[in-house]
């Protein structure tokens, strides 16, 4: 991790990671090429995973959401919230989720 990086912006990356619990499930899907979203009926998604653990219709539904939060610490605590649910993955990890490095499975 660089040094430059603001005890701010280490916060938030340590705040964005996918709990424990949610994990292999996730896991699973994004190897599948499947997008994580679970309707409100409990079927999942079929759509094929695009970025950020969603497919293009479910990551549109995201910001959708996102953006009516109003202001920027509610946006990114959405985006938390959605993290620790495992809705959705933190920015820039999806390749990681993909891997089968030990290490970079922890990391994810
Ligand atoms: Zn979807």
């Amino acid at each position: 991790m660089s040094t430059r990086m603001s005890l701010g912006q280490r916060y938030l990356m340590e705040a964005l990671q996918v709990p424990k619990i949610h994990r292999d499930r996730l896991r699973k899907r994004v190897r599948e090429g499947k997008c994580i979203t679970i309707h409100e009926d409990g079927s999942e998604c079929q759509n094929p995973v695009v970025s950020r653990g969603l497919c293009t219709l479910c990551k549109q539904h995201y910001y959708l959401a996102r953006r009516k939060q109003e202001g920027e610490a509610a946006k990114i605590e959405f985006e938390k919230e959605k993290v620790n649910q495992g809705l959705i993955l933190p920015q820039g990890t999806q390749a990681d989720w993909t891997t089968k490095n030990p290490f970079l499975r922890d990391a994810s």
